[in-house]
């Protein structure tokens, strides 16, 4: 129901009842006014019907006193002439209109009589009674008679003249006509049912009356309600009781008030209608409004913020209400254009933002149509923001973007994914294009960016993927181009296709990473050593004089992993370092039963992560203080890259840890981009060859000749030279024939763990076996 009708129909409901109850009220008491009223006519009617008898008893009292005063009359009682005496009552009753009249003697006895002989023998029962009292009304079966007796004295009384009349429907009448009361008579006991001699009620009140006893106060006649009451006669010996039954009507006694209740029946009627239009019309202004406002709320709700409110020009609550939302719908729809700007844009770089790429990456794909994403990663973004500050960092971002936005021709879109991520999306485009376009950006970031006083080369890890090929839908292709960005950095190439097989195995190594965080604590990891022989000429010369530390995970389902399948993810959550610290122990740990086999130096393999810890010299000194081992017997292997993430720190580092006595060697020396020239500022001892050249020298002449540059430039620079990836004697000649100091190799052995590897050791030593290489 609608708030409206509610409104109108309870305050409608609530008169009703008020009126009904004053309404009732009224007409109880109206009810109630008119019986008393009519109480009160009754028993003046009763005094008046007394009085009505009264008058006629005297008129025919003096009547008869003037025949008994007669004196012809009285000289024809004592003559005792009978036919006399009749014929003399006779004239005097029809004088008189008496219906009867009687001479009676001095005992009582008739002596004559004259009219209806009915009559005769109730005056004979009554005629004692109304000597003494001069008047009476009595009854008989059949009529009610009011007789008068006056004494005839001449001087002494010498008998009665006796009137009789019949009380009837003129006597009624004139009751009816003086009171206003209807009047009934009847002969019979008050409490008994009894036909009416004569009434002045017209017939079916009449008939009704037949039922109703005479000493009830109420009845119900024909349907109408009457007061009752009776006015009985004295019951003398020989006769029968009567009533005259004085008759008001109920509703006569209620018509003078009909017009007032008319009156208020329409002021009720017209109350109520004013009421519920007064009441409409107050509903209509508030609830109206309101529905403005319901609409209004439900076009918020729709999202539509621009249609203002109708204007409400109310000064009232309902006014304040419209006015205060009208004044949130403004702020709604500001912030909601501020949400929305915000969430489709980067507000650092103003570049769309990763949301509205992928909505863009959505439309394009619909249809199948062709399309290449780029992901950019960008290279060493954390340091820049680390050793620069953020605000740097910022600067950087903003600079990439600048570099990036003109790459982007209508339809095709760059945006800011992210932290150090951007991309680049080229709608129609296919793999072949999105080799072009990171060419492009690979041009776009040549130049180095100059950040106050640093210079920071840009670059970044580029990976691509194209749909239709790669990914049905929009986040799986962003998915696959963010996977072969990683690949890419990882790879250090800068641009790398997505390769479906890579990304399975991606997935795996994923999961195993997880676990790895408990391999630790569960002593799943295992120390894996492998021989570094001493080429060059002089003491131990063919003998291991060295061992490379490598890790492996004995997990228990996969049995065991190999460490490029955890390492890299190690990396790049933080946990390599406490994976370091556990190598390094138990490096120290084994230290002097490899030393007493000859084996000096153990080397143990540093991550980019371990270099940018500061407190790395102060944990490493810890242990070694722990085992009592000295610091020259380790030799930290640091590949290029790792250095070259952040050279300044790095640097910083290695200073600290040569200070402090440990052994530095560049590993996979030639796979990164430095020069010996700026490894030659570093405290490094040692430089290990990538195995990638050592293993293809004898078949590939540049190799050869990158190795031979490198064994040369390594010692004009006072560096020892180690080859690794050694697999075969022919390698072992042409390295010492260059004169590489030391060779590791599968050649000798493969990493082992310590116990097989002191067991080798000391075969080796037995002096009737030359180093051989090890048995598969
Ligand atoms: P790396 O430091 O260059 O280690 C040498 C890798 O060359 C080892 O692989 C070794 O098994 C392999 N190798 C040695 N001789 C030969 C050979 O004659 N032929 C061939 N084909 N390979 C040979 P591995 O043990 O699988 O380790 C792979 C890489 O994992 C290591 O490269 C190193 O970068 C990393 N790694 C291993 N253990 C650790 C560790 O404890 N800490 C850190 N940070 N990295 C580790
Ligand atoms: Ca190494
Ligand atoms: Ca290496």
């Amino acid at each position: 129901m609608r708030l409206s009708t509610r409104f109108v129909a309870l305050s409608l409901a609530l008169l009703m009842v008020v009126q009904l109850a004053g309404y009732a009220a009224i007409q109880a008491s109206i009810g109630r006014n008119a019986r008393v009223r009519l109480a009160e006519e009754l028993a003046v009617g009763q005094r008046v019907w007394q009085r009505l008898l009264e008058q006629r008893a005297q008129t025919y009292h003096d009547a008869a006193a003037l025949l008994a005063a007669d004196y012809g009359f009285r000289a024809a009682v004592s003559e005792g002439d009978a036919e006399t005496l009749r014929s003399a009552l006779e004239n005097h009753a029809a004088r008189i209109g008496a219906p009867m009249a009687a001479l009676l003697d001095t005992g009582f006895g008739q002596r004559a009589y004259s009219g209806d002989a009915a009559a005769l023998p109730l005056l004979r029962q009554v005629s004692g009674t109304l000597a003494r009292q001069g008047r009476l009304v009595v009854a008989d079966g059949q009529r009610v008679l009011q007789f008068v007796v006056v004494p005839i004295k001449a001087p002494v009384t010498v008998g009665w003249v006796v009137m009789g009349f019949p009380l009837d429907q003129a006597l009624l009448q004139d009751l009816h006509a003086l009171s206003g009361l209807h009047v009934a008579l009847r002969v019979g006991q008050a409490h008994t049912a009894a036909p009416a001699l004569a009434s002045t009620l017209p017939q079916a009140e009449a008939r009704a009356l037949v039922g109703v006893a005479a000493d009830r106060s109420e009845a119900h006649l024909a349907g109408a309600a009457w007061l009752l009451r009776a006015a009985a006669g004295p019951m003398l010996p020989g006769t029968l009781p009567w009533q005259a039954l004085l008759l008001g009507s109920v509703d006569q006694a209620l018509a003078p008030y009909r017009t007032l209740q008319l009156t208020l029946a329409g002021i009720t009627a017209a109350g109520v209608l004013l009421f519920g239009l007064g009441s409409g019309w107050s509903a209509r202004r508030v609830a109206r409004p309101l529905q403005l406002l319901v609409h209004a709320s439900q076009r918020l709700g729709r999202g539509e913020y621009d249609a203002p409110l109708p204007v409400l020009r109310q000064g009232d609550e309902v006014g304040e209400l419209a006015q205060a939302f009208d004044q949130m719908r403004q702020n709604i729809g500001a912030q909601q254009q501020q949400i929305r700007r915000m969430a489709w844009w980067c507000p650092l770089t103003g570049l769309p933002n990763r949301l509205q790429l992928r909505d863009a990456l959505q439309t394009a794909m619909s249809g199948g149509a062709p399309v290449a994403l780029l992901v950019l990663g960008l290279d060493r973004f954390k340091h820049v923001n680390s050793v620069l500050g953020h605000a740097m960092g910022d600067t950087l971002l903003q600079a990439v973007a600048q570099r990036l936005a003109p790459l982007a021709h209508a339809p095709a879109l760059v945006a800011r994914l992210g932290g150090d991520e951007f991309a680049l999306l080229l709608p129609g485009a296919d793999a072949a294009d999105a080799q072009a376009c990171a060419a492009e950006v690979a041009r776009a970031f040549a130049q180095p960016l100059a950040l106050g006083e640093q210079t920071v080369d840009l670059s970044a890890g580029i990976g691509m993927a194209c749909a239709p090929g790669h990914a049905d839908d929009a986040d799986a292709l962003l998915a696959r181009a963010e996977t072969a960005m990683v690949a890419a950095k990882q790879r250090g190439s800068g641009a790398a296709l997505y390769d479906p097989a890579a990304d399975t195995a991606s997935v795996q190594t994923l999961s195993l990473l997880t676990e790895l965080r408990q391999a630790l604590a569960l002593g799943q990891l295992r120390l894996y050593l492998q021989p570094k022989v001493q080429l060059a000429p002089g003491a131990g010369q063919g003998q291991a004089v060295g061992a490379e530390a490598l890790v492996r995970w004995q997990h228990p389902q996969r049995g065991l992993v190999p460490p490029m399948a955890f390492i890299p993810f190690a990396e790049q959550t933080g946990f390599i370092r406490h994976l370091t610290l556990w190598m390094l122990g138990q490096c120290v740990a084994a230290q002097g039963a490899l030393a007493a086999l000859g084996v000096q130096s153990l080397s143990v393999n540093l991550s980019t992560r371990d270099l940018m810890d500061r407190e790395l010299p102060d944990k490493l000194d810890a242990l070694l203080a722990q085992h009592g081992a000295q610091a020259s017997g380790l030799c930290l292997e640091i590949t290029e890259s790792a250095i070259m993430d952040d050279p300044q720190r790095a640097q910083a580092t290695l200073l600290r840890l040569a200070e402090r006595g440990y052994k530095l060697s560049i590993d996979d020396f030639g796979t990164g981009y430095s020069s010996l020239a700026y490894l030659k500022q570093l405290p490094v001892h040692e430089l290990k060859i990538d195995r990638s050249f050592v293993m293809a020298m004898a078949h590939n002449a540049g190799d050869a000749t990158i190795v031979r540059a490198t064994v040369e430039l390594a010692h004009n620079l006072g560096l020892s030279v180690v080859a690794e990836g050694v697999e075969d004697a022919a390698a072992v000649q042409a390295l010492s024939a260059l004169g590489c100091d030391q060779a590791q190799g599968y050649h000798y052995a493969k990493p082992q763990p310590l116990a097989e590897m002191l067991a080798w050791l000391q075969a080796q030593r037995r002096p009737t076996q030359k180093l051989a290489p090890a048995l598969p």
